[in-house]
């Protein structure tokens, strides 16, 4: 064969162990399984994604070689607001329309799907397809309901109207892991409240809160307020009284040192509400306008009232000032493309209780192996922080509905029956009336949030309820890898979910990645125009240099996606595909080893052996680029630069003993360099060992060939100095041809090699006079023109 064609070859070796079915779980002993990470579907994986998929590939790879039965399901998380969104803007059905809606998103998704699965594909992605898994079909949808029913048993499923975190663009409740603090300019509005012979002056960002003001606080150590604590003061338009309040979390240094409470403005007017039972008054809609307590205003836009309101508030003199200012606004960050700001809505929600259970998350999550160790503390501080229940509620349609009815009288919760999952309340017949009232009970249109979709992904690929003897034997599974960004939601929910529902952990070691970056160091983003797709690379270099790309990355760290890095790869393999099929010009049946070796010969095998032990000790902790680096240098500069030109003269001419070990060290590494490689870059190794190697193996594969481990009786530290000193002669030598314009093949007429301590060089003297094309090399004590090291040389020509 001429050169590596990877887009010739890739297709092919891809096709081949689909049709072998080379990847296939077998269950059995020694098992190995990962809990991948499904991917939402929105048609096309990104960098990020491909990181996440080589890891994963890579350990399953391994794993195989190291004689384990693998697992590697790959699944995909099907609901999610990105979906509904691009349905009604694309299919034009409206969302009251639920059953065509829900529909339309199954079609999406489907379309989705199968696009990602071309491209998972084509990475050289090992999963068995056979144990693929989707959110929405209704088995999976079965068993997340399932586990909210145990949940229920277990007392830890209620339904309460609570303050929760609403987006009013996306018009549905957020978990607290969806919002995050984004810096905006605002404006601080000082209003004056008349008080019983006087005033007071609040200072608030929210003007058109008013009409939900319960309270005005100041700080207790206020001088300037002592004596007004405990009096009322007159709200302006709502023209009501409230009381004067003093609390420790009033900052006195914030505008005027008086703030008012409404019901809800922000996070510690909940807190307010709470501790002093403030009435609630709800001056904001779902649909992010104002309420009828909001008198003429009611039906403004959020953002036009605030203008409206500080209008009138300016007319009735009761604006004393307002300042310019830099603040941070609780806003959606998860969708970047909403941000909008978040309001507080008491709202009926589905909440999951697990409060209580944090110190048993926290216990879990230490005793799993976490690589890197750094990065566990991020699960511990949240869950240790954590003072809100999960709200698992959400207003969407595309979801797996949430299991429950509940008393339109009373409001008791009903669940539904085990034989009635997967359900739909809203449709389904519910079991009778309330028990405890006779009430009518009332289904939810509410579907669950997607963590409550993918936080039970080790219990599905582990078959729970299922199938117990294949339950017993892969759960807890061994891997668990996602990015370090999704600690807080998916690794926290699963140990959670998982824990509770079958008291075991789900998975003994956690791997994680970070975010990819743009060649420029900066986010991946449309804006910036430095977003790759995965297929850019594909298409041109092949997924076996996109894979090592993605390999060097570091564990937990962000990561640049990065051109010279692609190109290097892209060289490394071709350079390794032509160095085998040089050196199986000369191997045409297994060598036997020779007694007698070369220095040469002993240096690359115990350099050989030596990258074998650093590139297994650092696998074992998935340290993948602290394998590949030495891998690669060992291969292109040791063998390739230096071992090959020391013994082509004896390939060529040679005979016998000398001959035979030069044929001899080719074998061993360019057999153990194809195994070393051969999870890093599949697709070349499998051409290469197809095309050059099979015929002294049995198996049909390279990916079904054992990890290779290193002779220690050929590891002689000694030969690190002596191979260091060879390759200086070598490189100097090369130099003086070069700079003489003579070539480099060109015969010369002696070397002369200074210095006491070069005992191991004398005895490479051969190794030198053949690769240097030297009439005779000579070796003295003294000083040569040439500087080497720590020693010189003399070169006549
Ligand atoms: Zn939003
Ligand atoms: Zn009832």
């Amino acid at each position: 064969m001429p050169d590596y064609e990877p887009l010739q070859e890739e297709h092919k070796w891809q096709d081949y162990w689909a049709g072998e079915k080379l990847f296939a779980f077998k269950p059995g002993k020694k098992i190995f399984s990962i809990d991948s990470p499904p991917p939402f579907t929105s048609g096309t994986l990104h960098m990020g994604h491909v990181i996440g998929a080589v890891w994963m590939d890579f350990a399953a790879r391994y794993k195989r070689m190291r004689g384990f039965n693998v697992l590697l399901p790959q699944g995909f998380d099907c609901h999610g607001l990105p979906t509904e969104l691009r349905v009604e803007k694309e299919s034009k059905i409206p969302r009251s329309d639920r059953e065509k809606f829900r529909a339309a998103c199954e079609e999406w998704t489907t379309q989705a799907i199968a696009k990602m699965r071309v491209q998972y594909d084509r990475l050289g992605y090992s999963t068995d397809w056979a144990h693929s898994y989707e959110t929405r079909s209704p088995e999976y949808k079965k068993l997340v309901q399932l586990s909210l029913l145990k949940f229920f048993e277990m007392g830890r499923v209620y339904r309460e109207k609570h303050p929760v975190l609403w987006c009013w663009k996306c018009a549905t409740a957020l978990a607290k892991s969806e919002v995050g603090h984004v810096e905006k300019h605002s404006k601080l509005y000082h209003l004056k409240f008349a008080v019983e012979g006087g005033s007071i002056t609040i200072a608030t960002t929210r003007p058109e809160m008013i009409f939900a003001c319960a309270g005005i606080f100041v700080h207790p150590g206020d001088s300037r307020y002592k004596k007004l604590v405990g009096k009322k003061a007159r709200v302006p338009l709502a023209e009501r009284d409230v009381p004067i309040m003093a609390d420790e979390k009033v900052d006195p240094a914030f505008g005027t040192g008086a703030v008012y409470v409404c019901t809800f403005g922000d996070e510690t007017d909940v807190k307010w509400q709470r501790e002093r039972s403030l009435p609630v008054v709800i001056a904001i809609e779902e649909n992010g306008r104002m309420s009828k307590a909001a008198g003429k205003f009611a039906g403004a836009k959020l953002e036009d009232a605030r203008k409206l309101v500080a209008e009138e508030l300016q007319a009735k003199g009761v604006l004393v000032k307002a300042e310019d200012i830099v603040h941070n606004v609780l806003s959606h960050t998860e969708r970047p493309s909403c941000l909008a700001p978040i309001e507080f809505l008491p709202q009926f929600q589905w909440f999951i209780k697990l409060r209580d259970v944090m110190r048993d998350v926290v216990r879990d999550a230490g005793g799993m192996k976490w690589f890197p160790a750094g990065l566990k503390i991020r699960l511990v501080d949240w869950a240790e922080g954590l003072d809100w229940d999960w709200i698992i509620s959400r207003q969407r349609i595309y979801g797996t509905p949430i299991p429950f009815w509940h008393c339109e009288k009373c409001g008791a919760v009903v669940p539904a029956k085990p034989e009635q999952l997967p359900v739909d309340t809203t449709t389904a017949k519910p079991p009778g009336a309330c028990l405890k009232c006779k009430g009518r009970l009332v289904g939810t249109s509410d579907v669950c949030d997607c963590w409550v979709d993918s936080s039970v992904t080790p219990l599905v690929i582990s078959k729970w309820l299922g199938d117990k003897k294949f339950f017993a034997a892969v759960y807890p599974n061994t891997l668990r890898q996602q990015g370090y960004e999704i600690i807080r939601t998916w690794a926290f929910y699963t140990i959670l979910r998982c824990s509770l529902l079958t008291g075991k952990p789900p998975f003994k070691e956690v791997l994680l990645n970070g975010l990819v970056a743009g060649e420029d160091g900066r986010k991946m983003s449309k804006s910036y125009g430095n977003v790759v797709a995965p297929e850019a690379v594909l298409d041109k270099e092949g997924a076996d240099s996109l894979r090592q790309w993605a390999l060097m990355a570091g564990l937990g760290e962000d990561y640049p996606y990065s051109s010279k890095e692609i190109v290097y790869s892209s060289k490394f393999q071709k350079k390794y595909w032509n160095a085998a099929r040089f050196a199986f010009q000369f191997v045409k049946e297994i060598p036997k080893k020779p007694k007698k070796m070369r220095i040469a010969d002993k240096w690359v095998l115990h350099r050989l052996n030596s990258v074998i032990n650093e590139a297994t000790a650092a696998l074992e902790k998935y340290e993948f680029a602290h394998a590949l680096t030495p891998i690669r240098v060992f291969f292109w500069h040791d063998f390739c630069d230096n071992y090959l030109e020391m013994v082509k003269e004896r390939l060529y001419k040679g005979s016998g003993d000398e001959a035979a070990a030069a044929r001899y060290c080719l074998w061993r590494v360019l057999r153990d360099c194809s195994l070393l490689l051969a999870p890093f870059v599949p697709h070349v190794t499998e051409a290469v060992y197809q095309e050059f190697l099979k015929k002294f193996q049995k198996e049909k594969s390279v990916h079904l060939m054992a990890w290779p481990g290193a002779d220690e009786l050929e590891i002689d530290k000694s030969m690190d100095a002596v191979g260091e000193k060879l390759k200086a002669v070598i490189a100097a030598v090369r130099k003086f041809k070069t700079e003489s314009q003579m070539a480099q093949n060109a015969e010369l007429a002696g070397l002369t090699v200074y210095g006491a301590d070069n005992k191991e060089i004398r005895d490479a003297e051969a190794d030198l006079r053949e690769t240097l094309k030297v009439r005779s090399v000579d070796f003295k004590a003294g000083t040569g023109k040439i500087a080497v090291l720590d020693f010189s040389v003399d070169v006549v020509k």
